[in-house]
């Protein structure tokens, strides 16, 4: 059988621990006996970022802006306890915090349904995505105790000039905190958010609390409508979906009732919590897929979730283990689809399509993970656990 060609190689960024076990796995098995796979490789795992001082994670992205598309095996974000297990020289920052700052993206989740695995709102038919706003707001707070006094906010231009206004005036204890956005973060949000919802032919919903924040949260709400109106009104109307604009309250009460099929676009603080919520609902991280998207049409792909230590510990001791590959193997097969759009390379799309349908009707036809054996249920099928392997393995043979 002849390998489908690629022209662009695609930005691969190795990771850490059980998905890094997976990720070589994914390749031998599901995509090289298929694809002439054309990737520039970059090891991001955490010996190789601390043996480069971390600069393999700004080389990866610089090569992500150069190609355009990447593909991201989770890593791990050190801490104490991880700078003394593998002897770090330093606390190194989160790979995709470096990364998304680089890209100045936005990260979209989107849960992979399966017929079999019903989310705990059942009404929810289709995948709802959360675009997270991934800079400031209460991430780049400054706030402090406060005793009896005045808390003023003090803004001086270049000048000298300077305007106060009063916060709070205490007669006891309290706290006091003041945030920040950029009109330039703002638009490049909103850009990739609009892109994004058209990529996907899906309406956006766009939320916040303006009633109440009528500056701060209004400034949010006058920039994406300013972004639609003049670049992207057309383009909506002629793909026949639809921007909103509305209240996060009234957002929540609708996406409750709705049957999926949105992308919602949440401030950074409502992005974070209600991504988790939304993960939840769908049943399963280990079923959830991220990409990264910049304002001028890069991608990461990546797994919503960790390194999976817990089974990586037992995968070094020689055991076998249950761990799901199919948020890795959605990384895989969105970057594929991406890079074979962009070279207009249909046998590539063609490819990540099946590679997509296959792990479904895998898991559809009863064979999956430990993680989804007590989620599922449909009739006429029994559920069977397979190890990471054999359920690769049987993907391979739908393909
Ligand atoms: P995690 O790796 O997502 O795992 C947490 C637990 O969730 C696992 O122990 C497992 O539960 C379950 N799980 C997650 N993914 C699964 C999968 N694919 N298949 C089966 N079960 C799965 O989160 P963590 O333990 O908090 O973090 C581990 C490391 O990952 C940390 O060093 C952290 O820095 C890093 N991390 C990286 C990223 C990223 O690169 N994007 C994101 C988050 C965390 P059971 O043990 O009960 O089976
Ligand atoms: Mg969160």
């Amino acid at each position: 059988m002849d390998k489908i060609k690629m022209i662009t190689p695609l930005v691969e960024m190795d990771g850490d621990e059980m998905t890094r076990v997976l990720w070589d796995w994914i390749k031998e098995i599901l995509i090289k006996p298929f694809v002439d796979l054309k990737t520039e490789y970059y090891d991001l795992g955490l010996v190789n970022r601390d043996k480069t001082d971390d600069k393999v994670t700004v080389d990866s992205a610089i090569a992500n802006k150069k190609y355009g598309v990447a593909v991201k095996c989770a890593t791990i974000t050190p801490n104490a306890q991880r700078v003394e297990e593998y002897n770090l020289k330093s606390m190194y920052k989160s790979p995709n915090g470096t990364i998304r700052a680089m890209l100045d993206g936005t990260v979209f989740r989107a849960p992979i349904l399966v017929d079999g695995i019903t989310p705990y709102i059942p009404t929810w038919k289709k995948p709802i995505v959360i675009a997270r706003h991934a800079y400031g707001d209460i991430y780049k707070a400054v706030d402090g105790l406060a005793g009896a006094g005045d808390a003023k906010l003090v803004y001086t231009d270049r000048d000298g000039n300077k305007t106060e206004k009063t916060v709070f005036d205490f007669n006891s204890d309290g706290i006091v905190l003041a945030m920040h956005n950029t009109d330039k973060s703002i638009e490049s949000f909103a850009r990739a958010c609009f892109n994004y919802a058209l990529d996907m032919k899906l309406p956006l919903w766009f939320s916040t609390k303006d009633t109440i924040s009528k500056v701060y949260d209004g400034r949010f709400k006058e920039i994406f409508s300013r972004i639609y109106e003049n670049e992207y009104k057309e383009k909506f109307e002629s793909a026949n979906i639809e921007y909103m604009y509305t209240l996060i309250d009234d957002v929540v009460a609708r996406i409750v009732r709705s049957e999926g099929g949105i992308v919602w676009a949440c401030k950074n603080y409502d992005g974070d919590v209600m991504s988790d919520m939304v993960a939840t609902a769908y049943g399963s991280l280990a079923m959830m897929t991220s990409v990264l998207v910049s304002p001028d049409g890069v991608y990461e792909y990546e797994a919503a979730h960790g390194t999976v230590t817990r089974h990586y510990y037992k995968y070094i001791k020689g055991e076998e283990t249950s761990t799901n590959p199919v948020a890795t193997i959605f990384a895989w097969s969105g970057a594929l689809r991406k890079r074979g759009e962009m070279d207009n390379l249909p046998d590539l799309v063609d490819f990540a399509n099946r590679l997509e349908k296959a792990t479904i009707t895998t898991i559809e036809q009863g064979e999956m993970t430990g993680d989804l054996v007590g989620l599922f249920k449909k009739e006429g099928v029994t559920p069977k656990k397979l190890t990471s392997k054999e359920f690769l393995q049987a993907i391979a043979k739908r393909i």
